[in-house]
C-alpha cells in the first residue's frame, strides 16, 4: 500500500496533508525517513513512524453514535446533513458509512463501518439480527398487540411481518411507551406496524442491535469506536 494511504487512514489528514507532512521529512520507515507518498509499505511487516510515533495502520473502522433526529443515515445528501458529516475529518477519511437506515426523526443506536462484510452480514435478511426499539406511542397499547406483533401484523403494503417481540414499559390512555424488537428492516417499519394496530409512533429510538447495545453515556450526535468485545457481539 502506498504510505500516503497508510497515513491518511490512520488519522494524519488527506492525501494532500500527508504529502506535506512526508515533505518536512516527519515520516520514517523501517527507521528511514521517507518522503516520496508513492513508497509502498505492508502493513504487516513495516514500522511507520511520525514525529517518532508509531502509525499502526487499520483498515477498518468501527463506531457506534447516538444518532440524533434532523440527520440523515447516507453518506451523501443534498439537503440535509447527514451522519457522515458528524464524523472527525480522521475518521471520515475511512470512508465509513451507516450499517442500515435510521428514519431522519428517528434517534439511537448506528453503527457505522467500512467494513462492507460486517455490514452485509448485519442487514442480511437471512441473519434475522434482532433490533430494539424504543417508542413512544400515541395513546393505550390495545390489548391484544403483544399476541399480533407475535403473530404478524399486515403492513399497509399486504406485507405480513415476521414475529416480533413487544415489552410494554407504560400503558395509558394519552401516551404509552414500548420497546419492541423485530428481525427485519422494512421501510418505517416499526412505525408500519403501530400504524398496522392503529396507533402512531410519535418517538422512536434504536437502543440494540443483536447483542450491542446502545451505551447511554453518549450524547446525541456523539459517537465512538467500538471496543473489541462489542465487535465481537457483532460477528
Ligand atoms: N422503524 C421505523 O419506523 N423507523 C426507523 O427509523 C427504524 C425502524
Amino acid at each position: 500500500m502506498r504510505i500516503d494511504k497508510w497515513l491518511s487512514n490512520t488519522g494524519y489528514g488527506s492525501r494532500k496533508e500527508v504529502k506535506q507532512l512526508l515533505k518536512s521529512g516527519a515520516v520514517t520507515l523501517n527507521g528511514e525517513v521517507v518522503k516520496d507518498a508513492k513508497t509502498q509499505a505492508d502493513p504487516v511487516h513495516d514500522n511507520v513512524m511520525v514525529h517518532g510515533e508509531e502509525a499502526v495502520y487499520k483498515e477498518f473502522i468501527y463506531l457506534m453514535m447516538n444518532k440524533p433526529q434532523g440527520v440523515i443515515s447516507a453518506t451523501e445528501d443534498s439537503r440535509h446533513e447527514t451522519v457522515i458529516d458528524l464524523l472527525y475529518m480522521e475518521d471520515q477519511n475511512f470512508e465509513p458509512f451507516p450499517v442500515g437506515r435510521l428514519d431522519i426523526d428517528t434517534e439511537g443506536l448506528l453503527i457505522l463501518t467500512n467494513d462492507g462484510q460486517l455490514s452485509h452480514s448485519l442487514l442480511s435478511p437471512k441473519k434475522h439480527v434482532p433490533k430494539t426499539y424504543y417508542a413512544k406511542i400515541n395513546g393505550s397499547i390495545p390489548e391484544d398487540a403483544f399476541e399480533d406483533f407475535k403473530e404478524g401484523v399486515i403492513l399497509d403494503d399486504g406485507y405480513k411481518t415476521k414475529p416480533a417481540l413487544l415489552k410494554i414499559l407504560t400503558n395509558d390512555d394519552k401516551e404509552s411507551e414500548i420497546e419492541l424488537t423485530i428481525t427485519e428492516g422494512k421501510f418505517h417499519q416499526v412505525k408500519r406496524m403501530f400504524e398496522a394496530i392503529g396507533r402512531k409512533v410519535i418517538f422512536l429510538k434504536r437502543i440494540q442491535m443483536g447483542q450491542l447495545k446502545l451505551d447511554e453515556s453518549l450524547e446525541l450526535g456523539m459517537y465512538r469506536e467500538l471496543a473489541e468485545e462489542e465487535l465481537s457481539l457483532l460477528s
